[in-house]
């Protein structure tokens, strides 16, 4: 968490250059709509920065949960869980989701960490 917390203050000192930039090029103007548009300007870039940042530094798996599925692995019927995205893996388009019950999704979370952190072979 403190790591995050750091990386999203120095992500916050990013717009500091723009922002100035933009205010500095504005400045004859009315002091509010000149920040109105500095942030429109660092928001139409930042948008995208933070997604990314938010998408890769995740250490946290981000899970669908659907009722009364059946554990593909145990056969259990109740509340199902899946991995949609988890830093490499991106299961979102998935044709067949598959859905594990509370004990199996754990295993499953090992193995799909297994597989990101694994060396591709030559
Ligand atoms: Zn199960």
């Amino acid at each position: 968490m403190a790591k995050k917390y750091f990386l999203y203050l120095v992500r916050w000192q990013l717009s500091t250059p723009i922002l100035s930039l933009v205010l500095w090029w504005l400045s004859g103007m009315n002091v509010l709509l000149a920040t109105i548009i500095a942030n429109l300007i660092g928001g139409l870039i930042f948008f995208w920065v933070d997604r990314y940042i938010f998408r890769t530094i995740s250490d946290e798996p981000l899970w669908e949960i659907k009722e009364d599925a059946e554990c593909v692995d145990c056969g259990h019927v109740g509340s199902g869980y899946r991995i949609v995205e988890w830093f490499s893996y991106n299961r979102k388009e998935d044709k067949n989701p598959q859905y594990r019950c509370e004990k199996c999704r754990i295993k499953k979370m090992v193995e799909v960490r297994e597989k990101m952190t694994e060396k591709p072979q030559k």
